[in-house]
């Protein structure tokens, strides 16, 4: 999971190794083991998984450019290879391919963000209601356990696992709703809210606040339908209301003005 290591730090592995590139990969997967084994080449969905990760966990920027060759030699892998991750994240919406300069880091838009808010408001009452109508112990144990992480990381003041769990409970709340398209998009808009939030957010915030999950948990419990979709309609006005959407002159966004 954890890949955020920088690669300057193994320049002393680098030199026993046959290439830097080697030495890269050991710190994309294992930072701080030196002498490390030999790396194995990585899959797709390894290295999809990894670079989805360091976004969402806001370890990567928008905007940040994703060279072809950079993630290449980190992942010790062949351009091709990296191509087809890039692909598949830019179906995602989380990476962006510009043709003749490559791929970037998706930079949504205020006007885009705002479209992200509107189908989560539209979308996710009715995943309550879906998930109250079929919900049995597993279902809910698996809320609460879910709950229980989102706390530890609180506990912890771990930043990247809180931002990376709390999209992760609304897209386990379409899950369990039993709905896979209902599923996929949820993963797809959490994905954007992430990246939003890393936009638009004031540094210190964090994206969901956990008492609000918690309330929406027991809601669902009681069967309250109502209230739950209440509840989430206000959880997702207060992140939309964290965030600078607004597009007042002060925060207006230079780069999308004069690119
Ligand atoms: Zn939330």
């Amino acid at each position: 999971m954890s890949s955020k290591a920088p690669a300057r730090k193994f320049g002393a592995a680098a030199a026993r190794k046959e290439a830097a590139a080697s030495a890269l990969a050991d710190g994309a997967t294992a930072p701080g083991t030196d002498g490390a084994p030999a790396p194995r080449e990585h899959t797709v969905d390894e290295i999809a998984e990894k670079v989805s990760a360091a976004i969402l966990e806001h370890r990567l920027a928008p905007g940040t450019k994703l060279g072809e060759d950079r993630l290449a030699t980190i992942f010790a892998t062949s351009r091709a290879k990296v191509r087809e991750v890039l692909a598949r994240l830019a179906h995602e919406q989380i990476v962006e391919l510009i043709p003749q300069r490559g791929a970037f880091v998706a930079k949504p838009t205020i006007e885009q963000a705002q479209d992200v808010f509107e189908a989560r408001r539209l979308i996710e009452p009715g995943v309550l209601r879906r998930l109250i109508a079929t919900l049995n112990d597993a279902k809910h144990q698996r809320l609460l356990s879910h709950l229980g992480l989102e706390a530890d990381a609180r506990a912890r003041d771990d930043k990247r696992a809180i931002v990376r769990l709390s999209g992760e409970f609304h897209v386990l709340l379409a899950e369990l709703a039993g709905n896979s398209a209902l599923a996929r998009t949820m993963r797809e808009l959490s994905a954007l809210t992430c990246l939003i939030i890393s936009l638009y957010d004031a540094p210190t915030a964090t994206s969901c606040r956990a008492d609000e999950h918690e309330e929406i948990v027991a809601a669902v419990k009681r069967g309250d339908a109502k209230r739950a979709e209440s509840l989430m309609l206000q959880h997702l006005d207060h992140i939309a209301q964290s965030l600078k959407l607004d597009s007042d002159l002060e925060d207006a966004d230079l780069e999308s003005i004069f690119a």
